[in-house]
This record gives structure tokens, C-alpha cells and sequence, in this order.
């Protein structure tokens, strides 16, 4: 027993010497951050997760990094674990964004801060900050999409069909982009120029669980034999993720459309953006996820330094229980005319990838 405390202590000092050397600050000698992310079945969230590490382990942290394959009651005890552990901050993109509480009580309990990633979390007093995008605006870009390439602002078109998808329930900002993007579509639905043969026009009656394509894929194929029985083609499709987006787009090809109808998206994912240059999807929007680790790690050191972390938002995300302090990224809408400029000359994607 002696010997092997020995050996670790050995091994820490080591290590939090070579961080030192290695770190470009090297302040985080001895101390560990605990990331907990959603889902290795999106492309996004692998890229948040290693950006995330690889910045943490950069400045000389030591990193706990775990995936909970979309199950919200893993995810907890994975909270739980790194809680035991005795990290100093947790970094967090919630499964379910109301599951969470028992977790970071024992997290507050044990002062260690947290970090809502990307996805805020809800009803409770025990999230400290929130890192994410303007989410809101994520939804205005793809509602403004549709509008526009319909050629809806011009106030005479249509009437033109759409059908409405949204993201997980679970998913704070799930509601967020939905909401975005109808302020935009409503008036035009409410006016009679877009139509939705469906009907379905409720948050709850059109949000997909997990996100998962598979499940969207078979919304729209009941969509599609429902209620486009009589020779209607669907004009356009509000969808919230690239995953939904290939889904839907599976569907409408399996009923024989040749030409694909406006299909939104988000995270511009490898498999997209090659839709998007065929012509099956019409856009997507890039978040770029290396900076949203940049400023998450820098949150995070400034917190385990004990500084006021830089912030940018104090009044949009109210978790219910308080409003969290945030530092918020723009969105970018990106197409066919520009996913050269936006992805690839900025390094977010190589032309490999899209081969
Ligand atoms: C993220 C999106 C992502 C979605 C599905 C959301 O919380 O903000 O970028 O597409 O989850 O993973």
C-alpha cells in the first residue's frame, strides 16, 4: 500500500512537472477536469469531446472524458463518478436537461463548478455558467433560409408545402431553434403562403427523440404516405440537425423525389456538407466547435484560478431557477456558395473528408 501511494505520488509529480514543460501555461498542474458528453453518434460531439481534452491536457489538466450514448441515467452516474473523483469543474452538454440536479447538488457540495456545455441546464440552482451559441438565432438562420430561397419575403408566392422537425424535448435548445425559426415561418403559414399538410405544428408533435435520424426518417415516411397521397409535393422541410436533415432526405428519396425540396440542417457534418454540394441538402448551420472549446477551457481556468470568468450574456438563458451567465457564439448559415470559404479555408474541414 505505501509503496503504491509512493508510486502515485511519484507519477503526479511527474506528470504535473511534464504539463508544466509541455502546457502553454501549465497552471493546471494537479488538477482535473471531469467533460461529460452526450453522444459518440453524432460527429460534433466527438469533436467538441477531443477539442475539449486536448485543450484541457494543452495547459496541463487532467482530463476525465465520457460518453453516455445518449442514455440520460448513464450519464448521471458518469456525473457522479467524476464527482467521487474529485475533479475541480465539470463540464457538461446534458442528455436531459432535467436530470441533472441530484448530480450537481453533490457537485456543489463538493465545490466543484460546473459548465453548462452547449446545452443549458435546467431547474437548478447548482449550474454555474453556460458556454453555447446564439440559439435562437441558430433557427431565425434556417427559417430564414427556407423564406427566402421560396422567395416568401417578396409577400406574393406560394402557397408552398412544408413539414416542421425539431431536436430532442430533453434538449433545452431544442425549443430555442424551434422558436428561432417559426418566428420567421409562422407569419407565412398564419397568411396562408406556406402550408403544412400535416398539420403538425407543435414543438411536441414534431420533435424528434434523441435527435435520431432514424426516427425522423420514419416521421417523414408517415408524412409522406398520410398526407401526399394526391400528387402534393413538400416545398420545404424545417430540420434542426444534419442527422434529421439525412433522415428526411432518406424518406422524400425512397417516395421518388428526384429534385430535393429546401432542407435545413445544423453542425455542417462531413456527410452534409457532401449533400449540400450534390444538391440533396440546401444548407446547414456551422457552429464551429473549436471555439466553443476555446472559450469553455478558458472559462474553466479562469474559474480554477479563482478569476471572474469572461462573460457575454447575463440575461437570455434562465434555467429556471436563475439566469446563468453565458458566453455565447455567433452561427453561421452556410450553402452551396459558401461552405468553400466557411469550412474549408478555415480548417473546420479538409477537402479529403468531402472526397
Ligand atoms: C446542439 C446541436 C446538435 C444537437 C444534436 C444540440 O444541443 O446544439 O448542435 O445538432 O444537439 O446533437
Amino acid at each position: 500500500l505505501l509503496t503504491g501511494s509512493i508510486g502515485a505520488a511519484a507519477v503526479a509529480l511527474v506528470a504535473s512537472a511534464c504539463a508544466s514543460e509541455d502546457g502553454d501555461s501549465g497552471s493546471g498542474g494537479g488538477k482535473k477536469v471531469g467533460i461529460a458528453m452526450p453522444t459518440k453518434t453524432s460527429e460534433r460531439w466527438i469533436l467538441d469531446g477531443d477539442n475539449l481534452k486536448a485543450a484541457f491536457e494543452d495547459k496541463g489538466y487532467e482530463v476525465s472524458l465520457q460518453y453516455a450514448n445518449d442514455v440520460a441515467a448513464d450519464q448521471v452516474s458518469q456525473i457522479e463518478t467524476m464527482v467521487g473523483q474529485g475533479v475541480n469543474v465539470l463540464v457538461i452538454a446534458a442528455i436531459d436537461n432535467k436530470s441533472l440536479s441530484g448530480a450537481l447538488a453533490q457537485a456543489k457540495e463538493a465545490d466543484i463548478k460546473v459548465i453548462a456545455y452547449d446545452r443549458l441546464i435546467l431547474d437548478t440552482p447548482d449550474v454555474d455558467y453556460y458556454t453555447s451559441f446564439d440559439n435562437t438565432k441558430v433557427g431565425t438562420l434556417q427559417g430564414t433560409y427556407i423564406a427566402e430561397k421560396l422567395g416568401l419575403d417578396a409577400g406574393e408566392a406560394g402557397p408552398f408545402n412544408i413539414e416542421l422537425f425539431a431536436g430532442a424535448l430533453t434538449d433545452n435548445n431544442a425549443r430555442y431553434f424551434f422558436d428561432g425559426a417559426m418566428a420567421v415561418l409562422q407569419p407565412y403559414i398564419d397568411g396562408g403562403q406556406l402550408v403544412v399538410l400535416s398539420g403538425q405544428t407543435d414543438l411536441e408533435q414534431v420533435a424528434t427523440e434523441n435527435w435520431d435520424g432514424a426516427v425522423a426518417q420514419d416521421r417523414m415516411e408517415t408524412i409522406l404516405t398520410s398526407f401526399y397521397t394526391a400528387g402534393q409535393q413538400v416545398d420545404a422541410v424545417l430540420a434542426p440537425f444534419d442527422g434529421i436533415s439525412r433522415g428526411i432526405i432518406a424518406a422524400l428519396d425512397g417516395a421518388g423525389y428526384t429534385t430535393m425540396p429546401i432542407v435545413t440542417g445544423q453542425d455542417a457534418e462531413v456527410d452534409s456538407v457532401k449533400y449540400i454540394i450534390a444538391g440533396t441538402q440546401s444548407m446547414t448551420v456551422y457552429k464551429d466547435t473549436r471555439l466553443l472549446a476555446e472559450v469553455t477551457v478558458d472559462m474553466a481556468v479562469d474559474i480554477l484560478e479563482g478569476k471572474d470568468p469572461e462573460i457575454n450574456d447575463d440575461t437570455t438563458y434562465d434555467n429556471g431557477d436563475h439566469v446563468v451567465p453565458a458566453y455565447l457564439l455567433e452561427p453561421v448559415s452556410v450553402d452551396a456558395t459558401n461552405y468553400q470559404a466557411e469550412l474549408i479555408d478555415s480548417g473546420y474541414i479538409t477537402e479529403d473528408q468531402l472526397q
